[in-house]
Parts: structure tokens; C-alpha cells; sequence
């Protein structure tokens, strides 16, 4: 066995209450290395019960793809590259799965850490030595993975992936968790410092809004229709990470960034385009308080598109959905009621998501676009009085009282307040914070969604226990 702390006994620390991270992530980590090494494994072990609570959600693929890690103060978005694969080349439209080396050189493009996982019991192979090539390009720092070093003679070989010149390995087993401390300790020294984040002008009302989407649904045109023949409105804010241009504009209702604009034509229509998209809207969404996530009308129900608009929530951005190429639908087809019902319910792990339905080419809903992104982003700053919020919430427990718990026990209610925080938070200091579960919760998040006008926006409801009175 590795020595070194294992993942086992912060287990407890890393799950968050609702599945939802506390902190904000700060980098992007992907896990890289041929077929069987243990990259998934490895994935499901770091983000560990949150897997479980997000799969709750109807209608979310349970291919989880990505996942938030929460390890001693600092969080980070891990990748499995393999998953991410599975996910862009899905539907009809779908090539061949990439192979490794493209995972990796998609990581290499897009990552802020870069784990290339190698397995102690075969030692190092040809095929490993051809995706160590290519990361031996990374600007980024890449740690070493040597997983299943369970027993000693499994780690007689390591010394052959110190040969790389890539850095001493991590001996790990993802299987039984052991070494993934160690793991975790590395990953986090490696993310890059938050002073490196991108410099975004000081201002107090400015909406950070991410334009998202596969390619060629029609990102581009849509930002192009917005900002119109007016370029005195735009100008690009260059940041100081490889992520480089933002762009500001000024509208009627404030100054909106548009955060990552050059990325998204990235990089052309070469066939791994999806993949990129994918990828680089699961990082974006997380600097953004709105994403506008862009479907193609004409294929609209598209799994990448679930992870991107999942993603989103995870990270509290605010996401509307802009259902472009509408003019691309005959008369009947607009007029059909079941789009959007089929829309609705492929999203309703994200209820309330509002639905815009464009034309870049047309001009259609054009002008909406960005006060609906603006109302989004209002609605996510709103803060509602206590008084008002107790009122509300035992009214709708009284309409719906909680289901009884364990020996006939009830949730109850004593007294809930508004949190500080970026994303409408709500602690509800209740008698057992067991007894709300998860389909009561999200009736009250439902009611609290229609009353105060959160459509689109995350929620989160934190149960603390208390006792009456206090
Ligand atoms: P991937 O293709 O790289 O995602 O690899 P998987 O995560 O699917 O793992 C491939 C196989 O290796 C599975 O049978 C796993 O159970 C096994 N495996 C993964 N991690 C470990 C480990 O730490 N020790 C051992 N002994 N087996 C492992
Ligand atoms: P992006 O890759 O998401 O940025 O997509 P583009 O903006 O480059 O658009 C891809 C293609 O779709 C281009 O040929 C556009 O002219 C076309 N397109 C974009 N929006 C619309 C639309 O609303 N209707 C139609 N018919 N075509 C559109």
C-alpha cells in the first residue's frame, strides 16, 4: 500500500450538503491516459458522493463527465476525458470516439491540470508513451498518476513512468482510495493561483454573461445580430490567462462581458469541434452569472447541450436557452406544442429554464436576448426580507406539509433566512435537517422559484438543525 493520506477519511468533508459546491472552482483538471488505466474509476473516487446526488436529477444523463472537488479550502473541476468523449459524439451526427491521444490533446488546449494516469501493474506501454509525447507539449503542470499500486510488487515498476522526466509519480489505487490524498494535495498546489484569474474591469452592476453551445448552432451570429453594426459599443478585455479575450458592451440596461468570446470559434470546424465546445462551456459557465446556452431548432434535444445547461447550475450561473434557427422550422412545426414540452421535460432538472426562440438570420427574438439575460441576472442578485421569506415558506408548508420521516417524525420549519452569497441561498434552520429530502426540498425550491420570479436561476436550500425558538 502507498503511504500517505487517502481520500477515505475526509470523505465526510468533501460532500457538500445539496451536491452543491461551496466554493467556487478554480481550475480545470483533466484526467488522461489510454483505455483501462483506471480514469474512470479514478474520476467517480474524487468526486465521490456528489455523483450520487446529482444523478437525482431527472433528466440528466447519469454519464457524469465532470464533477466538482473540494479538497482543503480549494475546489476544482475534474474532467473525465474518456466520459467527455461519449457525450460529444453522441446522436446520429456523432463520428468515431476520439482516441486518446485527441482526448489529450483536447486537455492539453483546455486544462489547468493535467493528470496523465498510468497503470503500476502493466508498467509503461507503447500507448502510454504516445500520450506522454503529447503532454510533454503542456504549458500546464501534469502529474504523474501511477494507479492500481495496491500491492509492493505492483510498484517495482514505477520506476519505468519515472523515466518520462515528467515528475515523480503519485502510486494510487483509485479502487480502494488509498495515495488519493497525496493526489489531491499535488493537483491543488498545481491549480493555478486566483491572482491569475482574468482581469475584469471594476464595475458594480456588470452582467457576466457566456454565449455556450455546440458548433455551428449559431453562437457567433447571434452575438454578431445582438451587437448589430455598433462596434463603438464593443471593446476586448485581454486577461492574463491563456483564456484571452473578453468582450465588454454597453446596452441600455448595463455593461454586459461576454466572457470567452474568442473561444468560442475555437478551433474551426475540425472533427473534434464538439468536443472542444463541450469542454470549454463546462469551464466558461463557471466565471458567467448568466449563460445563454444556443440549441439548433432543427436538433434541439442534444445530451451535450443537458451537460452544458447541468454544468451551469452546478457552478450558479443563471441559464436561459436560446432555440436559434427557428426560421429553419416550417409553419407547422413552429406551431407545434410538443417542441417545446419536449424542451421543458429535457430540462427539468433545471426547472423554470426559460426558453428564447431565435433567428440570427431573421433578427428573430434578437432583441430580447440580452434584457432576458439581464432579468436572469437580476433575479440571481435579488435578495428577499426575512419576513417576507417566513411567511412564504410556512404558507407553502401549510398548502404541502412534509411528508412524515423515520417513526412518524416531521420536518418543521422554525425559521429561514436569505444567505449571503452569489447564488440565491436559503438556510432554513429546521428541527432535523435529515427529514427534508430531496423531492420536499424541491417543492419548496418550486414555490420559491414561482413567487419571487427566480425561473432560470439555481437555487439552494442549506437545512441546519435548531431548536424552537432559537
Ligand atoms: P479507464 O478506461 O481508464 O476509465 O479505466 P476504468 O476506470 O474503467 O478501469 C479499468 C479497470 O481497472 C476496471 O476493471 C477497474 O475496476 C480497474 N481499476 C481501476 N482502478 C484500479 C485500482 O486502483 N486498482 C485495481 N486493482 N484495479 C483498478
Ligand atoms: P457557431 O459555431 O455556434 O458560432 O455558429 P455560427 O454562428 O458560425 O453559425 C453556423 C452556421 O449557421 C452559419 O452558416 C450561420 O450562417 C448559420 N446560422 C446561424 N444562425 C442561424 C439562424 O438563426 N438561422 C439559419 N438559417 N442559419 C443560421
Amino acid at each position: 500500500m502507498p503511504q500517505g493520506r487517502t481520500l477515505g477519511g475526509h470523505r465526510r468533508r468533501l460532500r457538500a450538503e445539496d451536491g452543491e459546491p461551496a466554493i467556487r472552482p478554480s481550475g480545470l483538471v483533466a484526467l488522461v491516459g489510454r483505455p483501462n488505466v483506471g480514469k474512470s474509476t479514478l474520476f467517480n473516487r474524487l468526486i465521490g458522493e456528489r455523483r450520487a446526488i446529482v444523478s437525482e436529477q431527472p433528466g440528466l444523463t447519469r454519464d457524469r463527465i465532470y464533477g466538482t472537488v473540494e479538497w482543503r479550502g480549494t475546489a476544482f473541476t475534474a474532467i473525465d476525458t474518456a466520459g467527455l468523449d461519449r457525450v460529444a459524439k453522441e446522436g446520429p451526427e456523432g463520428d468515431l470516439p476520439a482516441n486518446t491521444q485527441q482526448q489529450a490533446r483536447v486537455a492539453l488546449d483546455e486544462a489547468n491540470v493535467i493528470c496523465l494516469v498510468l497503470d503500476a501493474r502493466a508498467g509503461m506501454t507503447a500507448a502510454d508513451l504516445e500520450v506522454a509525447d503529447i503532454l510533454r507539449r503542456a504549458r500546464q503542470p501534469v502529474v504523474v498518476v501511477a494507479n492500481k499500486s495496491e500491492a509492493r510488487e505492483d510498484r517495482l515498476l514505477v520506476h519505468e513512468f519515472l523515466a518520462l522526466g515528467m515528475g515523480d509519480p503519485v502510486e494510487i489505487s483509485a479502487l480502494s482510495g488509498a495515495g488519493t490524498g497525496d493526489l489531491l494535495d499535488r493537483i491543488v498546489a498545481a491549480l493555478p493561483p486566483p491572482a491569475e484569474s482574468v482581469a475584469e474591469p471594476e464595475t458594480t452592476n456588470l452582467l457576466r454573461c457566456a454565449i455556450v453551445g455546440r458548433p455551428n448552432v449559431g453562437k457567433s451570429s447571434l452575438l454578431n445580430a445582438v451587437l448589430g453594426q455598433d462596434r463603438s459599443l464593443v471593446s476586448t478585455v485581454a486577461g492574463t490567462t491563456r483564456d484571452p479575450v473578453d468582450t465588454l458592451i454597453t446596452t441600455p440596461q448595463g455593461p454586459v462581458l461576454l466572457v470567452d468570446t474568442a473561444g468560442m470559434k475555437r478551433p474551426g470546424d475540425t472533427k473534434d469541434a464538439d468536443y472542444y465546445s463541450l469542454l470549454r462551456a463546462l469551464r466558461v459557465v463557471e466565471r458567467a452569472d448568466v449563460a445563454i446556452l444556443v440549441v439548433d431548432a432543427t436538433s434541439p434535444l442534444r445530451a451535450q447541450d443537458r451537460h452544458i445547461a447541468g454544468r451551469a447550475r452546478e457552478a450558479g450561473a443563471a441559464t436561459m436557452i436560446a432555440v436559434n434557427k427557428w426560421d429553419l422550422l416550417d409553419s407547422d412545426e413552429r406551431q407545434d406544442r410538443s417542441l417545446l414540452r419536449e424542451l421543458r421535460s429535457a430540462y427539468d432538472f433545471a426547472p423554470g429554464t426559460p426558453f428564447l426562440f431565435t433567428s440570427a438570420t431573421t433578427g428573430r427574438g434578437i432583441a430580447r436576448l440580452l434584457p432576458a439575460a439581464f432579468a436572469l441576472g437580476e433575479a440571481r442578485a435579488l435578495r428577499i426580507g426575512t419576513p417576507a421569506l417566513n411567511q412564504f415558506l410556512k404558507e407553502a408548508m401549510i398548502r404541502r406539509p412534509p411528508p412524515s420521516g423515520r417513526g412518524g417524525r416531521r420536518l418543521h420549519l422554525y425559521y429561514a433566512v436569505q444567505a449571503r452569497s452569489r447564488v440565491p441561498t436559503f438556510a432554513l434552520f429546521v428541527n432535523d435537517p435529515e427529514l427534508l429530502h430531496f423531492s420536499y426540498a424541491r417543492y419548496l425550491e418550486n414555490q420559491l422559484r414561482d413567487k419571487f420570479g427566480f425561473a432560470g436561476v439555481p437555487l439552494r436550500l442549506r437545512a441546519r438543525k435548531s431548536e424552537p425558538g432559537s
